[in-house]
């Protein structure tokens, strides 16, 4: 196969380099070998280059791109780059790299393989964009898409991934996990006595709470206006109910100082285990919400263990 590059109708009569020089891309040219490591030479970088990474031409010149890389650049990413690379096919990569002076960026990076009149591949050339700041928007945007406002606790959407997660992890090992919901009492008239503002503090206050109190894997999200759920990984029905108890108890026992007002609350919580016979992710929440409604209707403040995850037990005894 003729790989040769058709030859350009015309040359062009002025200096290419002062193009590149001058350009707002970084342009890094290396030679094709090695691409093992130590990885190919830089023979070639422009001002944007420098303005970047604080290093001089003379500073990376002899040395390889990798130079730029550290343990926070991903992994996967360099081994597309690699790939590529050995195939002489384009890439085009987002990826981390660092600074002289050890600060990192981001990078959208296009690599090419230069090749001489022949057709063989002798360079290749990236040519790389500082895409931190939309980076970080992003980064920030995703944030808060996954997280309540008011509580800083994840919200719903979050949680209904984080579940979706917990339950493929156990249709797939049988890794048990339970879930608690959380819901408080009357807290309609909370509002009604001190304001939905004080409610909201209320709400933000037993949040921390709660939080503090629960175990590294689990997770709080706000599910609902003044509701929350709870996922506990590795925790059976019965673990979680002691765990919802202690829950429970505390926020009965604490007076929240929410601006002049020291309000108490009570709140019911529902519990459930996954059971083999679960068809969605979303079948343990409909019986921690069957076991909600049981502790709301049994007087409040209190904890019922779904029906389900005790039979389960009883039969796992038996
Ligand atoms: P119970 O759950 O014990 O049956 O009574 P409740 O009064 O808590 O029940 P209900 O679900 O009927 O009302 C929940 C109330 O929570 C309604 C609303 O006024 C209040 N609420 C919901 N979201 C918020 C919020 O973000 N901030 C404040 N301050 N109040 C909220
Ligand atoms: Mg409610
Ligand atoms: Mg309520």
């Amino acid at each position: 196969m003729d790989t040769r590059q058709p030859t350009p109708m015309k040359s062009f009569d002025f200096n290419f380099q002062q193009i590149v020089d001058a350009a707002n891309d970084i342009v890094i040219v290396t030679n094709a070998d090695p691409i093992d490591p130590p990885g190919p030479e830089i023979v070639y970088v422009n001002k944007a280059f420098t303005e970047l990474t604080g290093y001089s031409p003379e500073e990376v010149i002899g040395k390889t791109p990798r130079l730029l890389q550290s343990s926070g650049t991903d992994a996967d990413t360099k081994k597309t780059i690699k790939q590529a690379l050995q195939n002489h096919q384009p890439v085009r990569v987002t990826i981390k790299n660092y600074s002289k002076s050890g600060r990192d960026y981001w990078l959208d990076v296009s690599i090419l393989a230069l090749r001489n009149e022949a057709g063989e591949v002798t360079h290749f050339v990236a040519i790389e964009r500082d895409v931190t700041e939309q980076k970080e928007l992003e980064h920030k945007l995703e944030t808060l898409s996954r997280t309540d406002p008011l509580t800083g606790l994840l919200n719903r959407r979050s949680l209904e991934d984080y579940l979706a997660k917990e339950y493929s992890r156990f249709t797939r090992h049988g890794t048990k996990f339970s879930a608690l919901l959380l819901d408080v009492d009357h807290f309609k008239s909370i509002n009604d006595q001190y304001g939905h503002s004080t409610g909201d503090r209320v709400l933000k206050m037993l949040a921390d709470s709660c939080t503090g109190k629960l175990r590294r894997h689990d997770v709080m999200a706000r599910y609902g206006g003044e509701e929350f759920c709870m996922i506990l990984p590795y925790t059976d029905g019965e673990h979680a109910a002691v765990l919802a108890d202690k829950l429970r108890t505390a926020i009965a026992a604490e007076a929240l100082q929410a601006g002049d007002s020291a309000v108490r609350v009570t709140a019911s919580i529902g519990v459930s285990e996954v059971q083999a016979s679960d068809k969605t992710p979303g079948d343990i929440l409909e019986r921690a919400d069957a076991a909600l409604y049981e502790a709301k209707q049994s007087g409040r403040d209190r904890v019922c263990l779904s029906r389900a995850a005790q039979a389960s037990q009883h039969a796992g005894q038996g």
